[in-house]
């Protein structure tokens, strides 16, 4: 689904427990004026109120609300998306404390909420890793003069270029350049997919970014300490790049092949990204070949390798998870020489239960021994000299 380009996962050494939050002010934030006191509660009352589910929270923007929850993949809120991937909200603010530093009117009934999420007092082995983040988000009146929160994304994109080439629309950040030449190559790469898997293309946006700053700010972040350089969000059929780039085909694999049709039963990362890598290459910049080479090399270093390591991540680089998306791609070309397009649509359709009983089934002999087939195949693939 994904892209990350750093991933930091710390063990937060803390119970949760039942309690409200209160989020602290800095000076900046003047509480005795009405409309700032009443925006400080109604993000008071969010965080309150289960800002980690998937639901219709009844202090966001009701309109805005249904539109992210069609799917129901995602949170409202799209800093939420990565805020709660690995801890529920109440272990995450019992750690990292959040304190408001602005609430300022920035428009006609427009405010902004910018919150710094830190750990007082963090052990030594954490320092690096406080604050994780400044959130922004907008609070806005509704027709009956109510706050409610909105994402940053509408508002602070309504006066940028925008492109439309077939079924692409670019959204382009002023310090971006669209170039229409990619663009075209872009639609080919997507046309030339969508007819060797027999896939539908929908339409969707994408957005031209100069840096992984500029992303995060249109996921309601001031600053990330886990930043993303490109993302697909399906659901909402959107693609990201933060490397300026209007093609970007390992991002349109993702968002070509379908979701699946509950929406909960995706096919594990190995496959999904190794779909991506095997089609389009790692990353932006470098081809399956290349990575594929490097990976043969890191093989040839190690003693024992499992599948299982490298789908739990016990074994990866230390700042990419081109081991685990090569592996993927190796499976993914390895059965489609066997079975082609349809083998290649039943591992995309396996799920995390029926995973291995899947590859049993596609390559026709017992786990330990395809494991031990595909290890083999990326180890002599670079030969030693
Ligand atoms: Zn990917």
């Amino acid at each position: 689904m994904k892209k990350l380009i750093f991933l930091i996962l710390i063990f937060l050494n803390v119970s949760s427990y039942s309690q409200t939050i209160i989020p602290d002010i800095s000076a900046r934030v003047d509480t005795s004026k009405t409309a700032i006191k009443q925006v400080y509660n109604l993000y008071k009352n969010y965080l309150n109120s289960r800002p980690d589910s998937i639901y219709h929270n009844p202090n966001w923007n009701t309109k805005e609300a249904k539109q992210y929850l069609k799917g129901k993949v995602f949170r409202i809120d799209r800093s939420a998306i990565q805020m709660f991937s690995y801890y529920d909200s109440k272990t995450y603010f019992s750690y990292y404390k959040p304190k408001i530093l602005q609430i300022d009117s920035i428009g006609s009934n427009r405010y902004q909420i910018k919150t710094i999420f830190a750990k007082e007092c963090p052990d030594t082995d954490y320092k690096t890793f406080t604050p994780d983040c400044i959130t922004k988000l907008y609070a806005v009146r509704d027709d009956k003069g109510l706050f409610k929160l909105e994402n940053v994304i509408s508002y602070d994109t309504r006066n940028w270029k925008t492109f439309k080439f077939k079924f692409i629309t670019y959204k382009v950040h002023p310090n971006s350049v669209f170039n229409k030449k990619e663009a075209v190559k872009a639609s080919s790469f997507c046309e030339k997919i969508s007819k060797q898997f027999n896939i539908t293309i929908e339409p969707f946006t994408y957005y031209i970014l100069p840096n992984s700053d500029e992303m995060g700010k249109l996921y309601n972040y001031e600053y990330w300490l886990s930043y993303l350089g490109g993302q697909t969000l399906n659901p909402f059929k959107e693609i990201y790049t933060t490397y300026g780039n209007a093609s970007y085909p390992h991002e349109f694999v993702h968002l070509l092949f379908p979701l699946p049709k509950d929406n909960i039963s995706f096919c594990p990362m190995i496959i999904n990204e190794g779909l991506a890598t095997w089609l389009a290459g790692p990353s932006m910049t470098e081809t399956f070949e290349h990575a594929l080479t490097e990976t043969s090399k890191t093989f040839q270093s190690k003693e024992k390798i499992s599948l299982e390591d490298i789908m739990t991540f016990k074994l990866r680089n230390e700042f990419d998870n081109s081991i685990l998306y090569v592996t993927g791609g190796v499976i993914c070309k390895l059965v489609y020489e066997k079975h082609g397009v349809e083998g290649i649509w039943e591992l995309y359709n396996s799920t995390d239960k029926n995973f291995k009983f899947v590859l049993e089934k596609l390559f026709g002999v017992p786990y330990d021994n395809l494991e031990k087939y595909v290890i083999e195949y990326i180890r002599d693939f670079e030969k030693p000299n």
